[in-house]
């Protein structure tokens, strides 16, 4: 799964002109705000002068700042994690397992039925695994779709230390890939990626929270870059509505 989040953050952010109205406070500095201001995802609003210097959370866009979100950690892949995202992330691979299992319950539920027995889960930080393909540099999970040999399974590798719902919907993702694999189902490469992110979509519109609001959004970015975009013709696509497009084709 591409995410580029430095890409996605700069579209997330407005720079809002000063109104008389909503003169506040800087959530960086403290200091009040004269001009024209800057706003993440979230609505907090910062001086112009820290942009160049604001650090984003890697997991929900949020500036991380004490005042904003009581600071955050760098993992030691060197993304950074704000302290709220921390407090619901994913480290543990029993943790992950169980979230795992939810996920391919729900999938086969709604007519993506995959075994759980072929899929291996791992967790790791980014410098653990060497990748060849560049593209996956800002990615949060791959899975090796070439079948490993030995076991006869399909590793699924996600980044250690996503808040739950970003792992839900990335293992969701990365075993939407295995069953489009597992059933011969020939996509192009950007089409399976739009019907991935779809998934992902679906996974974050059950949490009925501002960080899930605002993945689908970053979401909605990235599906409006991809060549496949027009023949998407509703907004809203659930998970049935995913499979009965696949099946059309
Ligand atoms: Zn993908
Ligand atoms: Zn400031
Ligand atoms: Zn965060």
């Amino acid at each position: 799964m591409k995410n580029n989040s430095k890409y996605i953050v700069t579209y997330l952010i407005s720079i809002s002109i000063l109104l008389s109205s909503d003169i506040g406070k800087c959530n960086i500095c403290y200091g009040d705000i004269y001009e024209d201001y800057f706003k993440d995802a979230w609505g907090n609003i910062y001086h112009k002068e820290h942009q160049k210097s604001a650090k984003f959370c890697d997991s929900c866009y949020r500036v991380v700042s004490v005042a904003i979100t009581n600071g955050g950690y760098y993992l030691p892949d060197n993304r950074l994690i704000c302290n709220l995202c921390y407090q619901s992330s994913i480290n543990t691979i029993n943790y992950a397992q169980v979230n795992l299992v939810t996920m391919i319950d729900y999938l086969s539920k709604n007519g993506i039925n995959i075994d759980i027995n072929l899929v291996k889960l791992n967790l790791i930080y980014k410098h653990e695994v060497n990748l060849v393909d560049k593209n996956h540099i800002d990615y949060k999970g791959f899975t090796y779709i070439n079948q490993d040999e030995k076991n006869n399974v399909f590793n699924i590798f996600i980044l250690k230390g996503l808040p739950i719902q970003e792992f839900n919907a990335t293992v969701a993702h990365e075993l939407m890939h295995i069953w489009i694999s597992k059933n011969n189902i020939v996509l192009d490469i950007e089409l399976e990626e739009y019907y991935c992110n779809l998934i992902s979509k679906d996974i974050y519109s059950y949490y009925d929270d501002d960080f899930s609001r605002i993945k689908m959004k970053s979401i909605d970015l990235h599906l409006s870059k991809n060549k496949f975009y027009n023949q998407f013709n509703k907004q809203k696509y659930l998970i049935n509505d995913i499979v009965e497009h696949i099946n059309e084709r």
